[in-house]
């Protein structure tokens, strides 16, 4: 008989939470917290979505995306999860850039950058305000038909160094480009030169534990291998969802799940208007990713000064088009010492990251796949060499992952790493619109993506499930099984 993973699973909940990726777990803890029932399902048999860790023999533990994120996790983990998490939060001091147009080392914050700006670079020290106090200054609401190149050219035309300094982290951080609005770079730049970069230290499985024992402390039936089939929507609301042969009642769902499975693949097309249609189908993903996982020799260590986070590229200019690339030129190395896991086994470990299209992963038999992987590995090796010399008699372990990975583990169509585009997030608030009850909340719009985008959009979805189930009727809220 196959494990029965919604065992005692109530017929009723008032919420229903899609997938627990970090936008979904902060939904579904701050309902829980508010006194609702939730479910919270997810189709892996780990919780965490993008924010995941594997290990491998000889006590190697990999983080996928705990490369960095801005100083606002920690309120916001403070706030919408526990001191403990918060206080786990730890800068990354060394920040190095390396390519044919300079080399540095910075601590990646306005005060490091104003002056690298100035002395480094030479430009006027009023235009490097200018240029911070307009981009802090951005919000949703502005005109969002400059596009970041333009935005640049105001401040530093013909100067594809600065671009390079300012832009390249950004594409790393939430796969932006120099064609998208100028406030999706303004507010992601804005939010990292506040204070700099950080990490969960611990590591992500440490973190995705602690959330999980905060879930369950308010009140959050969790459960894993739960892949949900269908949204079912009766008179124009939601009614219920369909997951592992049976139909569970709700009142609310906040699907954590990429926008356009969300929409396309979960609920009916009936349920929406022809322009919410052309709008969803409009909505362009955002690009995937690849990674090369290493482990050194466990008796083996690298210099604290080789940095930690270490954007290099052999490309002579900054193209963004060529941080995609199959042909990779550009990749950021993330250094991970044994003090990222304070309580471990004393490993140090390399992850290398670039951002792909899925295009150039999908549609090759196994034999081509493997070999574009090795191929993957090796010129990662050939790149690393510089700056850990003889690396590849020195790492013990290494293997990599490709777009078709990142699908295959979190359901994201084409592997989307950082959900959609810009116009993903208007259609992921509309949604409320279409069918009463119906949210989505998980990385889209660019803005919305990376740990601390997803997390602050959960709580913005939770806030508004809360103030929907608060204006029906009192006694709607406590659903009897
Ligand atoms: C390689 C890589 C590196 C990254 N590095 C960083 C970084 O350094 N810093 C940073 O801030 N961000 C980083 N990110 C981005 C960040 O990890 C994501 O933006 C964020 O974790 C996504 O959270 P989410 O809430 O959108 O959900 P996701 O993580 O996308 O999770 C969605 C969940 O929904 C589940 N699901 C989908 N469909 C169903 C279904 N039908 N039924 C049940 N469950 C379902 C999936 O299994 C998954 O668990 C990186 C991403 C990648 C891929």
């Amino acid at each position: 008989m196959p494990k029965d993973f919604l065992k005692d699973a109530a017929d009723a909940y008032d919420v229903v939470v899609i997938g627990s990726g970090l936008g979904g777990l902060t939904a579904a803890n701050i309902l829980a917290r508010d006194g609702m029932s939730v479910l919270l399902l997810e189709q892996h048999y780990k919780l965490g979505g993008m924010a995941t860790w594997f290990k491998r023999p000889g006590g190697h533990i990999f983080d996928i995306s705990l490369h960095g994120f801005p100083y606002g996790m920690v309120k916001s983990c403070r706030r919408y999860w526990t001191p403990e998490i918060a206080d786990s939060i730890v800068q990354l001091h060394g920040v190095r850039f390396d390519n044919p147009m300079f080399s540095l080392t910075t601590t990646f914050n306005r005060s490091d950058f104003t002056k690298l700006l100035i002395t480094d670079f030479g430009i006027e020290q009023g235009t490097v305000e200018q240029f911070f106090d307009t981009v802090r200054n951005m919000n949703f609401y502005d005109d969002q038909s400059l596009t970041t190149r333009e935005l640049f050219d105001q401040f530093f035309p013909g100067r594809e160094d600065v671009v390079r300094l300012l832009m390249e982290p950004i594409t790393y951080a939430n796969g932006s480009t120099l064609e998208d609005p100028a406030l999706t770079y303004g507010i992601v730049f804005s939010n990292f030169m506040s204070k700099g970069v950080y990490v969960f230290q611990g590591g992500t499985d440490k973190l995705i534990k602690s959330m999980e024992k905060e879930m369950r402390a308010n009140g959050v039936d969790i459960r894993i291998n739960c892949d949900v089939q269908k949204i079912n929507i009766s008179q124009g609301k939601i009614a219920s969802v369909q997951v592992n042969g049976r139909t569970i009642r709700t009142k609310a769902v906040v699907s954590n799940a990429n926008l356009r499975a969300t929409i396309f693949n979960l609920i009916d097309k009936q349920h929406f208007d022809k322009q919410f249609v052309d709008e969803a189908e409009a909505v362009r993903l955002n690009n995937s990713s690849t990674q090369v996982y290493m482990a050194l020799h466990p008796d083996d260590s690298i210099p604290r000064d080789t940095g930690d986070l270490l954007f290099c590229s052999t490309a002579d200019r900054f193209q963004t088009d060529l941080l995609l690339s199959r042909d990779i030129t550009s990749r950021t190395f993330s250094f991970y010492y044994p003090d990222t896991r304070p309580e471990g086994k004393g490993r140090t470990l390399i992850v290398s990251s670039t951002n792909a299209n899925y295009e150039d992963w999908i549609g090759m038999d196994k034999v081509d796949y493997e070999a574009s992987k090795q191929d993957l590995i090796d010129s990662t090796l050939d790149s690393l060499e510089k700056y850990v010399p003889n690396c590849r008699e020195r790492i013990t372990h290494v293997e990599a992952a490709t777009p078709i990975t990142f699908e295959h583990y979190t359901k994201h169509i084409n592997g989307a790493s950082f959900g959609t585009k810009f116009e993903g997030l208007a259609v992921s608030r509309a949604l409320p619109q279409q069918i009463p009850g119906m949210y989505h909340a998980g990385s889209c719009g660019i803005i919305m993506s990376g740990w601390l985008g997803t997390i602050n959009y959960g709580v913005i979805v939770a806030n508004d499930v809360i103030n929907h189930l608060s204006s029906t009727t009192s006694t709607s809220r406590a659903i009897t099984t």
